[in-house]
């Protein structure tokens, strides 16, 4: 999306976020302060000049985002974050990036003139802290790194009310299609184009979300999933490979789901508007690429 990260159901209303360090003071810096949430320390630094939102804006902005995604996995997924929020001319919230640095580090530019508005309609903070629950993937996988962040932003501010349900249908149908492959395209892990990393790697996740709560009659979706990852340690700071990743996320919904479809979608030009390939043409495809193709990216992963 507008943002580039460099590695970015509902939950009782329990997310009581309490102050532990106040602004100001005799003892503390004026431009930081510490907010606690459910299970982790936001240490938030913010900007040293005057902005149209105040400090106590900024941090009920910052609240809101924690909450939305508390909400979805079930408890902020890193234990500690260093927020940086920094100023920049005009309006408007961007340039967020997340780094592994010290267990999760997100810089984000809030302009000047910035308003309450913006941040009650603001997606790049929510982004950046979802990639602080999914594991660092190798660079040819970052379409799913980018991918879970697109397609769990609007979910997750949705299910606190932050953004309408018909809004969040009609982004993913105006944008969903940016994520298609076009001509030449080998494959997610082989097409590192914005469309095919930020909404290819989104549609895995719809897919995924669908076929997960078809298997499970309901009862599970991609949330279980990637709760189970996070659960299982994998977070912004450690380096796992696609594999085991996967593997965890199915086991938490008694499924093969992501592994089936990312062995799909990684190395074939697979279009979500197609049917569903059936269990044996899916077979046949990825025997197809492993035999066809040693020591690529796709039979590495298999292998693994
Ligand atoms: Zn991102």
């Amino acid at each position: 999306m507008g943002t580039y990260s460099f590695k970015s159901l509902f939950v009782p209303a329990l997310l009581v976020f309490t102050w532990l360090k106040p602004i100001g003071g005799q003892q503390s810096d004026p431009n930081s302060a510490v907010l606690k949430v459910p299970g982790a320390t936001i240490d938030v630094t913010l900007p040293g000049e005057t902005t149209k939102l105040s400090h106590q804006d900024l941090l009920d902005w910052v609240k809101a985002c924690a909450n939305a995604v508390s909400s979805y996995y079930g408890r902020f997924p890193v234990p500690h974050l260093t927020l940086v929020i920094r100023s920049s001319n005009g309006s408007g919230i961007r340039h967020g990036v997340t780094y592994a640095k010290d267990g999760g580090l997100i810089m984000i530019s809030v302009g000047r003139d910035a308003d309450i508005a913006e941040t009650k309609d603001d997606w790049v903070l929510v982004h950046e802290m979802i990639h602080l629950a999914f594991p660092s993937m190798e660079d040819d996988q970052h379409w799913i790194e980018e991918g879970i962040s697109t397609y769990v932003e609007p979910v997750a501010r949705v299910r606190v009310g932050l953004m309408q349900v018909d809004e969040l249908w009609r982004t993913f149908v105006h944008d969903m299609p940016k994520g298609e492959p076009g001509p030449g395209d080998h494959g997610l892990d082989n097409t590192h184009t914005w469309g095919r990393t930020y909404w290819g790697g989104a549609m895995f996740c719809l897919l995924a979300d669908i076929r997960i709560r078809e298997r499970t009659n309901n009862r599970k979706g991609l949330e279980d999933a990637l709760r189970g990852i996070n659960r299982a340690g994998g977070n912004i700071a450690e380096n796992w490979d696609i594999e085991k990743t996967l593997a965890i996320g199915d086991k938490a919904t008694g499924s093969t789901v992501l592994r089936t479809l990312s062995h799909t979608l990684s190395s074939e030009t697979y279009s979500a508007t197609a049917q569903p390939p059936s269990a044996d043409r899916r077979s046949a495809s990825h025997q197809t690429c492993c035999s066809g193709r040693q020591n690529n990216v796709c039979c590495s992963s298999w292998s693994r």
